[in-house]
């Protein structure tokens, strides 16, 4: 199959992008208006330019635009991380990938999330379906953090040299981040 893989940064990309491709065609989609400030997006986008020229695979990189997104999670914007607004932004990412994905004609689209360990993988899956459903793509559920996944993939970008940010990604978490 040929898939959209939704990738939020390239560490998590490694191992998502490992795994997927060895039963798929697999290109990124780097989709994170989440990202806060501009030059955090630039300094992961880069980080991922440098990990998909080493892998050799290709990445769309959508226009930055964190306008929309910005009105995706509003009201929610002091709920603390992993609540309400993370499930809003992540929702956001994956509705804006399974949409694209159905546009350039893909067969399936998948996401890097769940690399991580800090992410509710039961709920982006639970999305995931949900909007492929409505969309009309299929979506690839992905527990990418197991079997030593996560584990996987900071070894990865350690041996390439990858920027690992330390902070999930909007100003939100960035100022929780420097209480
Ligand atoms: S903390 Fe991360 S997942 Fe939650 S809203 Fe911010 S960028 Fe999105």
């Amino acid at each position: 199959m040929r898939v959209l893989l939704h990738i939020c940064c390239a560490p998590d990309a490694t191992t998502a992008y490992k795994r997927l491709s060895k039963v798929h065609e697999v290109v990124g989609y780097f989709f994170n208006p989440n990202i806060q400030p501009y030059r955090e997006y630039e300094k992961r986008r880069n980080a991922l330019e440098k990990l998909s020229r080493a892998w050799d695979f290709n990445v769309i990189y959508p226009d930055y635009d964190p306008e929309p997104w910005f009105r995706s999670i509003k009201g929610l914007e002091e709920l603390p991380e992993g609540s309400m607004r993370c499930k809003a932004c992540m929702a956001f990412r994956l509705k804006h990938t399974a949409e694209s994905a159905k546009e350039l004609n893909f067969d399936a689209f998948a996401t890097s999330l769940t690399t991580s360990p800090h992410k509710d993988v039961e709920f982006i899956n639970d999305i995931g379906a949900k909007i492929a459903k409505h969309v009309g793509v299929e979506y690839i559920p992905s527990i990418f953090r197991k079997k030593d996944g996560f584990l996987e993939s900071v070894h990865d970008s350690r041996e390439l040299g990858l920027y690992r940010q330390n902070y999930c990604g909007c100003i939100f978490s960035l100022r929780n981040d420097a209480d």
